[in-house]
């Protein structure tokens, strides 16, 4: 008889790992209904462990793919205890009919093109980094080249469904009486709940992207130029290189049925060198939607003769995953610069006078970023003055920080000059007041008195500029 219990455990564990291995590889989806019991499941074992969690010591996630934040050496979330949500990887649904796509929290972008695509859909915005997931897409602030459009990740997300620290599972949209929850979730990293489930828009896709790369010489006719192609909505995506302030290359796609040749840029091509020599590209879509998987501006390996040894080996995943476990060799106290900042765009000149001044690093990555409405997770005082229908994303990475300056903390007084702001994935030197007069606190604390009273998740100024720069408190 216990022979017999055995054998059949046994057989469901070998059938369940040939079912896991199957969607791995092929991507293979069961139909909705299974995938929402196998999804029920997964949401009890993470409530079991919240709610097994005893005292105030805070928790951090353990997902499947490495984490894309800027790695730091004394980061004291190391030493939280772990929530596992490593098991979130399932796309549910696809709905080729409504355009859109149900997905636990930790599918990586790269697996849901590649799902999405069989249907001639894909997400709305692809965030360039192939693991990067759609619950740390919301959490922290994705963008890419179709923001000009649509915003960030999180603007095209129809629907979450959130653990909160208590282990209550909770649907948020934003129509239902969860919906300041739904707003807040987005940039609050981890600190509001556990997104578990999200339902988001998909477009239609081609097989190919064609690239025309405007080459400008001045700022304003390159301002000029993105405000044309925003005004007349003319292209699928657009994103641009500041390769010195007299070399700035607007890069503008369309999706396209057929290609007369393609290029790929995941071994020794480097996509961001290539627009500035070239007037065009075709890439297959995947390819231009992780053209810039090899490091945006900071590639790695940095030689050809690296890149053509190792190159193909060093994806953002294993690049991410290696930093993340040599975290200890990144203490210092002048930590390298890799961060976006947001400005609004009439901004944009002030700050690069400014910074080819003061700084002079290029190149930068470049994103313009619409405004799609006025969001609650920043203080009202942000808009308040603020006419702007675009913003422009500016991604410095990989800047060695070299004299006494402390560069970070230069940008984040010159954002706040300019009525801008940065995401919080890299070093964060605000005070507290400071941050909570650009974040919204009086709607962060109505949400998290909600979902998270205990403070298990840390607040997101506790987290982001206290916990990850090694300071208590
Ligand atoms: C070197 C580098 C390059 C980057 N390049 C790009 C780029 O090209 N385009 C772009 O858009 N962005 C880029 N980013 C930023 C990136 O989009 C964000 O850091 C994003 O949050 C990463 O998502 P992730 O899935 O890796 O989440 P993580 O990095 O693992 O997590 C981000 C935050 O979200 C929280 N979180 C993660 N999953 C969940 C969940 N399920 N529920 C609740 N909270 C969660 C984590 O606790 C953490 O605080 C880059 C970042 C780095 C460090």
């Amino acid at each position: 008889m216990g022979a017999g219990v055995g054998m059949i455990a046994l057989t469901r564990a070998v059938v369940r790992k040939r079912r896991a291995l199957r969607q791995m590889i092929y991507g293979e989806i069961y139909p909705a209904d299974v995938c929402e019991r196998m999804h029920a499941g997964k949401v009890a074992r993470i409530a079991a462990q919240l709610r097994a969690h005893a005292g105030d010591k805070p928790v951090s996630l353990r997902k499947k793919a490495a984490p894309h934040q800027v790695p730091k050496g004394g980061d004291l979330r190391r030493r939280d205890d772990k929530i596992d949500i490593s098991d979130l990887t399932a796309i549910i649904d696809i709905d080729p009919v409504a355009r859109t796509c149900t997905a636990e929290s930790g599918v990586t972008f790269v697996d849901l093109v590649a799902a999405t695509l069989r249907h001639g859909l894909v997400p709305i915005v692809v965030p360039e980094l192939k693991t990067i997931t759609v619950g740390g897409a919301v959490s922290g602030c994705s963008i890419e080249s179709m923001s000009f459009r649509y915003g960030g990740f999180h603007d095209t997300c129809l629907e979450y469904e959130v653990i909160t620290a208590s282990g209550e599972r909770v649907t948020c949209t934003p129509d239902n009486d969860q919906s300041l929850l739904f707003q807040m979730i987005h940039g609050s990293f981890g600190t509001l709940g556990i997104l578990a489930k999200l339902k988001f828009r998909l477009v239609p896709a081609q097989p190919f992207v064609h690239v025309g790369y405007e080459h400008h010489t001045t700022l304003s006719d390159y301002q000029a130029s993105i405000r044309r192609h925003f005004d007349a909505q003319d292209v699928d995506f657009m994103d641009g290189i500041i390769h010195a302030p007299d070399r700035l290359v607007l890069c503008i796609g369309k999706f396209v049925a057929e290609a007369p040749y393609t290029h790929r840029y995941d071994w020794t091509r480097v996509y961001y060198q290539s627009t500035a020599e070239r007037i065009d590209d075709y890439l297959a879509t995947p390819d231009y939607l992780f053209r810039y998987d090899r490091g945006v501006t900071n590639v790695h390996p940095k030689s050809w003769i690296g890149r053509l040894l190792v190159g193909k080996l060093m994806g953002s995943q294993q690049v991410l995953r290696l930093a993340d476990n040599l975290n200890f060799l990144f203490k210092s106290d002048k930590p390298t610069v890799i961060l976006d900042v947001f400005l609004p765009f009439s901004k944009a000149p002030e700050f690069l006078a400014w910074w080819e001044r003061e700084l002079g690093f290029f190149p930068l990555w470049c994103v313009p970023y619409k405004r799609v409405r006025d969001y609650e997770w920043l203080d009202e005082s942000f808009y308040s003055s603020l006419q702007d229908p675009l913003f422009l994303d500016l991604a410095i990475y990989g800047m060695e920080q070299k004299d006494e300056r402390n560069v970070h903390r230069m940008i984040e007084e010159k954002l706040r000059e300019l009525g801008g702001m940065k995401t919080l994935i890299s070093h964060n030197y605000y005070s507290r007041d400071e941050f909570w007069s650009i974040w919204n606190k009086p709607n962060y604390d109505r949400v998290k008195q909600e979902t998270d009273p205990r403070n298990l998740f840390r607040d997101l100024y506790s987290k982001t500029c206290r916990a990850a720069m090694g300071l208590p408190g």
